[in-house]
């Protein structure tokens, strides 16, 4: 088996769509980037990279690159599936958490992990997401930004 741990940042901003997990929640603000920005996404992709050795989400899709311009991250997530399965690896199991201060992210946990293992070709029983204020401390905290942390682990198809 191999585990990878995945990290990222997005600022919020006025004139986005907020999109989590695949999922677009209503929100006064969204995450400023070059895809949508889908920071989790973005950090459970770059987990699986990292189990697979194979470098970073920069490295395989690039913010200049104009093809990725305004992508939906559930499509970069279905690309670095490719990469992992390519290499005769599947999915163990995803656990990952955004943290942040504001939308309330309950309502839409459940179809966070349903997207995600329709894209991981797994049970629902092995993607677990959850979501965490930091009592208003931090960039996140004074909702400047989302972030959002994920391990995950592979193993060889027998
Ligand atoms: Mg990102």
């Amino acid at each position: 088996m191999r585990v990878g741990t995945g990290f990222d940042v997005h600022r919020l901003v006025e004139g986005r769509k907020l999109v989590l997990g695949g999922v677009e929640i209503p929100y006064e603000k969204g995450l400023k980037g070059h895809s949508d920005a889908d920071v989790l996404l973005h950090a459970i992709a770059d987990a699986f990279l990292g189990a697979a050795g194979l470098g970073d989400i920069g490295r395989h899709f690039p913010d200049n690159d104009p093809q990725y311009k305004g992508i939906a991250s559930t499509v970069l997530l279905k690309k670095v599936y490719g990469m992992i399965k390519a290499r005769k690896m599947k999915v163990i199991n995803v656990d990952a958490t955004v943290i942040a201060q504001e939308p309330k992210l309950a309502p839409y946990i459940s179809e966070m992990e349903r997207n995600i293992s329709d894209i991981l070709n797994t049970g629902i029983e092995n993607i677990n997401i959850k979501a965490t204020t930091t009592e208003g401390l931090g960039y996140t905290g004074e909702k400047k930004g989302i972030a959002a942390q994920a391990v995950v682990s592979i193993a060889p198809v027998t």
